[in-house]
């Protein structure tokens, strides 16, 4: 999506072990003494009970907004928890807000930040997505999700022990999202060549490396070591500062991310728990590697423009290659102690195939290879 605001929005990161504890001097520096930190009830007593603490200690009041979890026992970046969020900030005191969470609970803080105008600050509890640093929310608005333009945050502190204490299934997510950079780079590369969209080496070379230097610690990931939790969490905060440099999300999102996202919207449809995003994006990565793998073999390259892209062959072909095969990539999300098939994952036959031919309109403006096959 588009926005204003740009890398120069985010002023501090700091990637260690206790960094909570370097919030408190920052929050002085800045004069933001009334701070709300927004946590659930699990990422409370991960990190939240201890930065209250760690904040008194240091002579700053601390409140806390628990979220509340949905009827299926989640905490959603939703209307009601939105509400929340607003209920409990406090008109002309509250000078702050600490997002203490992964995903979700940022997304919730960066769009109320955005609407309130009060700044925020990112306290990650596991090292699960990419999109700590975001410019916008995905939200669920009666039961749809969309992304509104919020804001990323002006400092991450990323504990390292806290990160370490992460659940596993949340790590290994973090890790399936880097390993998605694989499809959603090789779909920019190609869209930007028979689809006009934008593209910048700066922003595709950051990615890149981050997604490599994930799969290199692949092991030490699945391990959470210290080093492998360090690696993770530098790759995902990469990932979502490309992002915000190009201001788009074409280097970390392509046709995997939209069956991810296809798969999410009918998870909500039928009001089932929401599966890790991650996850998804993961599995999602393989499937789309299998299918460009077998059509660029196959030697069909479809869409509006066929000269176009029969011109491009070769260098399709080339980046192709560059793509580890559906079955190098369930292996490095095994290793890394993630669902790496669908029927692991919990996606249904009919599902998946609903997917394969529908994804592509979840953002139909994006130009994929996916959304060529379709088309074709
Ligand atoms: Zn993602």
């Amino acid at each position: 999506m588009e926005h204003s605001w740009g890398i120069d929005h985010l002023e501090k990161i700091v990637l260690e072990a206790e960094a909570i504890r370097k919030v408190a001097p920052f929050l002085m520096e800045r004069s933001l003494h009334r701070p709300l930190i927004v946590a659930d009830q699990n990422t409370s007593d991960a990190a939240g009970k201890a930065l209250i603490e760690s904040l008194q200690s240091q002579g700053l009041q601390g409140e806390l907004c628990l979220l509340e979890p949905n009827a299926a026992g989640d905490v959603v970046a939703d209307e009601q928890a939105v509400v929340q969020l607003l209920l409990e900030v406090k008109p002309g005191t509250t000078d702050g807000l600490i997002a203490v969470g992964a995903g979700t609970i940022h997304d919730i803080v960066r769009f109320v930040s955005h609407k309130t105008g009060i700044p925020f600050i990112s306290v990650p509890t596991a090292p699960s997505v990419d999109g700590f640093t975001s410019a916008g929310a995905p939200l669920i608005i009666r039961g749809i999700k969309k992304t509104v333009a919020a804001v990323p945050p002006i400092a991450i502190f990323a504990d390292l022990h806290i990160l370490m204490q992460a659940p596993q299934p949340l790590i290994a997510a973090g890790f399936g999202d880097m390993l998605g950079k694989y499809t959603s780079l090789f779909d920019w590369k190609v869209s930007r060549l028979t689809g006009g969209e934008p593209y910048n080496e700066q922003a595709a070379n950051i990615t890149e490396q981050a997604l490599q230097s994930c799969v290199r610690h692949a092991a030490q990931i699945g391990q959470r070591t210290e080093e492998g939790v360090r690696v993770l969490m530098t790759a995902l905060i990469e990932s979502g500062i490309a992002m915000l440099m190009f201001g788009q999300s074409h280097p970390a999102s392509g046709a995997e991310h939209h069956l991810s996202h296809y798969w999410e919207m009918e998870y909500l449809r039928r009001g089932s728990r929401a599966l890790l995003h991650g996850a998804k994006v993961g599995v999602a990565c393989a499937e789309i590697s299998r299918l460009y793998h077998a059509a660029v073999d196959e030697g069909i390259f479809p869409g509006r423009q066929p000269n176009v892209l029969s011109e491009h062959g070769g260098q399709i072909r080339e980046w192709m290659a560059e793509v580890p095969s559906a079955s190098r990539i369930r292996e490095l999300l095994a290793l890394a102690g993630g669902p790496s098939t669908l029927e692991e994952l919990g996606i249904d036959e009919e599902l998946f195939a609903e997917s394969l031919r529908e994804a592509h309109l979840v953002r139909y403006n994006r130009h994929t290879l996916l959304r060529a096959l379709n088309e074709a």
